[in-house]
């Protein structure tokens, strides 16, 4: 599966902690990562990502751009719900073009976690 990681700034802890804690299971898949989420995650673990433009200057864009082509399987934002992002257009219509293609989205821990153990459980979402 193609698999894109993005967090935001409060929340790239968060996204590096499940990255290692699901490394294993990440490894069988193509992952693709805006910039500096792409970057901390390869840093922290050693998985090989895909790295677009960082999120405010294009990056979440660029995974849309690939949602609207049907080259996404999966989707991790970990959004940071108190925290006004400069670049809100562009995630609100990320978050959309999840829903208009029907991808699995998840926006917190708590959903990404159901979503990674079931990757590692064989249970795919297509
Ligand atoms: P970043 O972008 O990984 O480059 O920080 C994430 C975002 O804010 O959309």
């Amino acid at each position: 599966m193609k698999i894109a990681l993005i967090a935001h700034d409060k929340k790239k802890n968060d996204i590096i902690e499940l990255a290692k804690c699901y490394k294993d299971v990440l490894a069988n898949h193509e992952l693709y990562a805006t910039g500096t989420t792409g970057t901390l995650i390869m840093g922290e673990t050693g998985l090989a990502i895909h790295r677009m433009k960082s999120g405010p200057l294009g990056g979440d864009q660029q995974i849309g751009a690939m949602l609207a082509d049907g080259q996404l399987d999966l989707i991790i934002f970990l959004r940071d719900p108190l925290t006004a992002q400069p670049h809100e257009p562009d995630v609100s219509a990320l978050l959309r073009l999840c829903d208009v293609q029907c991808i699995p989205l998840s926006t917190n821990c708590s959903s990404a976690t159901v979503m990674l153990e079931a990757l590692k459980n064989g249970i795919y979402f297509k």
